[in-house]
């Protein structure tokens, strides 16, 4: 769709787990486009699968261990990306993380470790993530993150997690604010319910799902390439003055009101 707008472009992804990872979306989309891309895998028990989907479909990618709640880990990463290009053009960083019993009940019941635990991943992670990064982006470069509805309204059993996702997207914001005049923008994108491996433990996702294609303005749902277009355009330079911008990719589920009242 979006044809070679990213040729000559390096770029970092980060938070691919398998082929249903809006990470891999994205990467599929920016590499149709023409990126070359670099990827993270979380410690071993993924590298296998990564590294798998890579020599199937991304032969000449290379990926390298980065556990986000680590600074070490994200300075040895950005270091192995660094004898790949001394100009990283943009970072997709597709990574959260709450215990799975925080999306299963009441809000209230949060711990304070779980809490600063799901904060660290879910959102200070773009912090340290976009401090590596910078160094690397010294003609500028974009960085987008990937959000949820959830950080504006509630929604059942997201909890912890919309509240991370109301911290990073205000660090998006910050961030742009901070690296703007490096020419490198920030935003996030707020995609629309996707059936993934973090999704299936939030109790009650697939009738999110459901709710969307019922009440959306297009009555469907999306699916991973409509974010996987988006992040293309994000990253390239059609996107050259937007910054600090979330966008929503929900089929414009967001703008709704009243959804499920009918039309007379
Ligand atoms: P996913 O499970 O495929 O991806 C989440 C990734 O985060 C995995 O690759 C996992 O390895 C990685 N991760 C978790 N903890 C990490 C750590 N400490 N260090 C490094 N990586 C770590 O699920 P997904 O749905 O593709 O999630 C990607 C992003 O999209 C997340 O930020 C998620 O909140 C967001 N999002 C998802 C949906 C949805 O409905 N699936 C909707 C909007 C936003």
């Amino acid at each position: 769709m979006a044809g070679g707008i990213l040729q000559g472009k390096t770029g970092v992804v980060l938070g691919v787990a398998n082929e249903r990872s809006i990470a891999w979306a994205c990467a599929l989309a920016c590499a149709g486009a023409g990126a070359r891309l670099v990827f993270n895998y979380l410690g071993e028990p993924l590298e296998k699968r990564v590294k798998r989907l890579l020599s199937e479909n991304l032969p000449d990618a290379p990926a390298y261990p980065c556990n986000v709640s680590s600074d070490a880990d994200i300075a040895e990463f950005f270091g192995k990306v660094r004898s790949h290009t001394d100009q990283l053009d943009f970072v997709i960083h597709s990574v959260a993380y709450a215990d799975r019993e925080d999306l299963q009940r009441d809000f209230v019941g949060t711990s304070r470790a779980n809490f600063a635990m799901a904060m660290d991943i879910s959102a200070y992670s773009l912090v340290a993530v976009a401090r590596e990064a910078a160094e690397l982006m010294p003609a500028g470069g974009s960085i987008v993150t990937m959000t949820y509805f959830g950080s504006e309204k509630v929604v059942p059993n997201y909890n912890v997690m919309g509240v991370a996702k109301a911290a990073l997207e205000a660090s998006a914001r910050y961030l742009a604010s901070d690296l703007g005049p490096r020419a490198i923008r920030v935003n996030c994108i707020s995609a629309g319910p996707l059936r993934t491996l973090s999704a299936s433990a939030i109790a009650g996702a697939r009738a999110i799902g459901r709710f969307v294609e019922k009440v959306s303005p297009m009555r469907r749902n999306i699916d991973g390439g409509d974010v996987g277009n988006a992040a293309v355009y994000l990253v390239s330079d059609w996107a050259s003055a937007v910054t600090g911008e979330v966008l929503h990719v929900d089929a414009g589920c967001n703008i709704m009101g009243m959804g499920l009242v009918e039309k007379e």
